[in-house]
């Protein structure tokens, strides 16, 4: 069909308000067709990338005879681009849950200080081959968010993974939960690459990356972030990136609301 197709607006009464109305959805029906056509040839390139390697080195390896060490590398690289496609792939499926409109994720009225202990845990191993120091200031409990637990794990993993693989080998990276009158935040802090003035608010895109050759040396698959913002957009959230202090590195920084006290009350009595 064609979406560009739009309503004479005649007049200011209520005819002219509908027809006004339904000139803004048109539009916003044409972006977001602009926008999923722009997202399925995004996608659609990144797995080419790995689909044409993974060709290369399956015909290479039925070419040529190989020694039993060249075999090892070539199916160790065989191995390396079925991960980053099984990355993609998840990843992809996780925006599409997210774009969901009836969610069946349950939220619950929590406290996130278990949630992100566990995923920090959870990290510490891939800290310490790295030579990366992972810690942590998180205080006993606080006060409640309303929250999709496994989203939430997801955003400390995502922000987490990133700082320590953009952050060379004998860096440090710090992770806090705070909370104000309003907000509990979240800052993860690294002393790594990170992230010129420029690049900032573009991080936060589908597919986006500062360096590609970068990105795609330490796996990544440019959708980490997307989720995030995301998900953080979706628990009525804030987030945004800075340089972390003395200018070293990046400190990522959620701002996730809390609820009213009044508000907490009357879910509690209404459970
Ligand atoms: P990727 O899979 O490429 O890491 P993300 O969406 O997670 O994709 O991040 C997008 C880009 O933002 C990365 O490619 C990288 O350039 C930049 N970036 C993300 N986190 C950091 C960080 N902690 N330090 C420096 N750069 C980062």
């Amino acid at each position: 069909g064609d979406l560009s197709q739009r309503v004479p607006v005649r007049s200011k009464d209520e005819i002219g308000r509908l027809a006004k109305q339904f000139n803004n959805m048109a539009e916003r029906l044409q972006e977001m067709t602009r926008q999923l056509r722009e997202f399925v040839a995004n996608a659609s390139h990144e797995m080419r990338t790995p689909l044409t390697s993974l060709n290369i080195l399956v015909k290479s390896m039925r070419e040529y005879p190989l020694e039993e060490e060249e075999r090892e590398e070539f199916l160790e690289d065989i191995d390396q681009e079925l991960e980053r496609m099984i990355r993609l792939v998840e990843s992809l499926l996780d925006l599409t849950r997210l774009d969901r409109l009836a969610a069946e994720d349950t939220v619950a009225m929590a406290d996130l200080v278990p949630t992100v202990v566990n995923t920090l845990e959870m990290l510490k191993k891939k800290a310490l081959e790295k030579e990366i120091s992972l810690d942590y200031t998180v205080p006993e409990e606080t006060a409640p968010v309303f929250a999709v637990l496994h989203q939430i794990k997801q955003v400390v993993f995502n922000l987490v993974d990133n700082a320590i693989k953009y952050t060379p080998a004998g860096g440090q990276v710090h992770v806090s939960l705070k909370q104000d009158p309003n907000w509990l935040v979240l800052t993860v802090a690294d002393t790594g690459i990170g992230i010129p003035a420029e690049h900032r608010e573009k991080v936060f895109e589908r597919f986006y990356r500062v360096d590609k050759a970068r990105s795609r040396e330490a796996g990544g698959t440019g959708l980490g972030l997307s989720i995030v913002y995301e998900i953080v957009q979706r628990h009525g959230g804030q987030i945004f990136v800075e340089d972390n202090d003395d200018g070293i590195g990046s400190r990522f920084v959620v701002k996730l609301p809390l609820i009213p006290e009044a508000e907490a009350a009357q879910s509690v009595n209404k459970n």
